[in-house]
């Protein structure tokens, strides 16, 4: 695309800063330009370098340090002698590169002269992607981690386990990747099977690659339920003894992770343990949701558990389950997440006070949850924060279950229904979640996620009036296309 008149940067920004004055001129970029950086922001320095594909070394574009920029603020100034990048952190400093790579990407060689003073909204701005039900490479998943970053996306969700495929290695349960890993194509009749999982070296480069980009990674593990890939591999673990299968079929199934068998707990408290050691931020995601009770109810050793620990039912089960399983991340000196089913069965029991909660069937969970004394992550199904369903009620669109329209995304807010302002500062943010039933490949992950993401990373960094974010989507297409993303360009509702 040619363009022959300037824009200005308020007109090619998204998301918006939280203040842009548009000045007259433009700072010409080309990849001869040199790169300096106060001491603190070397390694974003370095980084820019490679992004930019400039070189260190002069003052074109510069990263200065100002303290009393704290977070992720910062200012940048870019006039027709060079860029001015100021923070008080690394991690300001990178959300300033990141608006500049937006700049350049939509305005090539020309960047509209400008004044910004910038900062984000919310604190957990995320992307879930379900790599059990299908899996991706891992360069596919940088490519996304780099995307998300680029719109000042700060949490990388990464759904490691569930029924149709157990997705990183355990020491001492090797079977979990060797089998639980890899199940029956049932569409095929040569028995071919499908699945592998990630190497720790993988897991780490992919952790070294988010953290670059000021990303935290949160691993999740399914408890109880979403177990069948664990139960596969180690039949011992269910109710009944199996024999189990690593699913082909997608739902919820009725073999759950046994709750009266202590190697249950022994086998927890390893994964616990070992994906606790692996990852370096401070969460781990324990799942919780969609258990059904059904093999709990029948099952000898799970209801001597219920007598011995003077439980009312299965749902309070459910609830001592997870008790025990924060008690292990607690051990293991992480913080512990849950969808929002671990509130169920606990209103006698309690649960932590410090397991955060993931709303995700509707926003009472999480409005529930902050009544508790909770922190609640809000991305309810029902307001378009799942990228998984259609973008529009059309029978030839590709997805799954529902529809999140891009003008339900673009008129989400994380406070949406929460209306008492005691339960508002309790609610961290938001996240897109992309589940991958139906989604086989990259560049179908792709479709399914943008624009919606780059929308949803608006309303968590400096959301605008809904209509005027709809008016604004052409220039995601633009940056779709510059970023050679598989892009979604119908109807917005
Ligand atoms: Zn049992």
């Amino acid at each position: 695309m040619v363009i022959n008149h300037p824009q200005k940067a308020s007109e090619l920004l998204f998301p918006l800063p939280q203040t842009v004055e548009d000045l007259p001129g433009t700072f010409r970029f080309h990849t001869g330009l040199c790169i300096a950086t106060a001491p603190l922001f070397q390694s974003v320095g370095l980084f820019a370098c490679e992004v930019l594909g400039c070189k260190a070394g002069g003052e074109d574009i510069l990263f200065k340090e100002n303290r009393e920029l704290q977070g992720e603020a910062y200012e940048m100034k870019i006039s027709k002698q060079q860029v001015v990048i100021k923070s008080g952190t690394t991690e300001g400093a990178f959300r300033g590169l990141s608006t500049l790579r937006r700049l350049i990407l939509s305005a090539q060689n020309q960047i509209p002269c400008c004044r910004i003073q910038d900062y984000p909204l919310y604190e957990w701005r995320g992307l879930m992607i379900d790599c059990s039900r299908h899996y991706f490479t891992p360069a596919f998943l940088k490519k996304l981690i780099d995307i998300a970053s680029l719109f000042h996306l700060n949490r990388f969700h990464w759904h490691l386990t569930d029924d149709q495929g157990w997705r990183i290695p355990i020491d001492g349960w090797e079977k979990l990747t060797s089998t639980g890993s890899k199940r029956t194509l049932l569409q095929h009749t040569d028995n071919r099977s499908y699945g592998q999982a990630y190497s720790r070296q993988e897991i780490q480069d992919i952790q070294a690659y988010a953290h670059m980009r000021h990303m935290m990674v949160i691993p999740e593990i399914e408890t109880p339920g979403h177990a069948s890939a664990a139960l596969a591999s180690y039949p011992q673990l269910g109710c009944t003894g199996g024999p189990y299968e690593t699913q082909d079929r997608w739902g919820i199934f009725e073999d759950v992770l046994c709750s009266g068998n202590d190697e249950v707990l022994t086998f927890l408290g390893d994964v616990i343990a070992q994906v606790a050691s692996l990852f370096t931020d401070p969460y781990i995601h324990i799942g919780g949701d969609e258990c059904p009770h059904t093999r709990w109810e029948t099952c000898p050793k799970c209801q001597k558990r219920i007598q011995d620990q003077g439980l009312g039912d299965a749902k309070e089960l459910q609830s001592w389950m997870t008790s025990k399983i924060c008690a292990m991340v607690h051990d293991a000196g992480k913080r512990p997440i849950g969808w929002d089913e671990v509130l169920e069965g606990t209103q006698t029991m309690g649960l932590p006070q410090d397991l955060i909660v993931m709303s995700w069937r509707g926003v009472a969970g999480g409005i529930e949850a902050t009544k508790r004394g909770h922190q609640v992550i809000m991305c309810p199904k029902t307001e378009g924060c799942y990228f998984d369903y259609k973008h529009t009620d059309d029978p030839e669109e590709f997805g799954n279950l529902g529809i999140s329209r891009i003008s339900e995304v673009a008129n989400f807010s994380p406070l949406k229904d929460i209306h008492d302002e005691v339960a508002k500062p309790y609610i961290l943010g938001s996240q897109g979640n992309l589940w991958t039933e139906k989604i086989t490949c990259g560049s179908q992950a792709e479709y399914m996620l943008f624009p919606r993401l780059m929308v949803l990373a608006e309303r968590l960094w400096n959301p605008q009036e809904s209509d005027q974010t709809l008016q604004r989507i052409e220039i995601l297409h633009t940056l779709c296309d510059a970023l050679s993303l598989n892009c979604y360009k119908g109807p917005l509702s």
